[in-house]
């Protein structure tokens, strides 16, 4: 894998492993650009993970560069946050700023300094390799969510209710940004496409207990569209788990 590409799957890691879990983190995300009407490239993207919300929407930039950043970098950054509805930018070099640069991103761009030696620390060719049709992605874990569910123990005289919890994984490729389950209880790892065909009634894992995973493409109000990834309980509660613009 490139050093560059490295430097922006680390990048995208320290960002879900910071940010709330409220957010959901998507590597090399894709929008489709609201004034110029082309596909812009985001290294890292930064979104309400249950319901669309462009007020929260964040993007980072990561510039593996041996120079400083300038301001033309900080005014691009503007330029592209503007262009995908972005409300804050994030500005990641190894190497440091322009006071003019500084200046120039105020409180909307964010200029953060990550050193290049940290790269050694991290593997993105660990991550497991994606299960859908792309070649050489992998796949990217933000979210955590627990499934519980109650049962009654059969053996205990007093009927009581024991709360069984089952953690999962969930994320996207870094390439092609198929959703993927992975469920700690069962080891299963699961591929779900957004784009639902009429056969597809969902994913469930080898634990076989009520729930299951089903992804689908959502609209805003303004006709923007998301992939999203649903856990659907068999209460019939649905939860959106994860999400990516389309
Ligand atoms: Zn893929
Ligand atoms: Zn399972």
């Amino acid at each position: 894998m490139k050093a560059w590409k490295i430097y922006e799957r680390m990048i995208a890691q320290l960002f879900a492993d910071q940010v709330s879990t409220g957010l959901c983190v998507t590597p090399n995300a894709r929008i489709m650009g609201s004034r110029s009407g082309v596909l812009r490239q985001i290294d890292v993207l930064i979104e309400p993970r249950h319901t669309p919300d462009f007020l929260y929407r964040s993007i980072v930039e990561a510039k593996r560069i041996a120079r400083k950043i300038h301001v033309k970098d900080v005014e691009t950054l503007l330029g592209m946050m503007d262009d995908v509805d972005a409300r804050h930018g994030y500005l990641v070099c190894p190497t440091g700023h322009s006071d003019a640069a500084l200046r120039r991103a105020q409180d909307t761009v964010r200029i953060c300094l990550i050193p290049l030696d940290r790269i050694a620390d991290f593997d993105p060719t660990a991550w497991p390799e994606c299960l859908g049709a792309c070649r050489g992605g992998r796949i990217f874990w933000d979210g955590f969510p627990q499934v519980e569910m109650k049962a009654t123990q059969a053996d205990d005289p007093l009927g009581r209710i024991k709360l069984l919890a089952y953690p999962q994984k969930v994320g996207k490729c870094d390439v092609c940004g198929a959703f993927h389950v992975h469920c700690l209880s069962c080891g299963d790892t699961l591929l779900v496409p957004h784009d639902v065909s009429e056969e597809d009634f969902g994913h469930q894992c080898s634990c076989r207990l009520p729930w299951f995973w089903l992804g689908s493409v959502e609209p805003d109000e303004l006709g923007r569209r998301s992939a999203e990834l649903q856990l659907i309980l068999g209460s019939g509660d649905v939860t959106t788990v994860n999400r990516r613009p389309l």
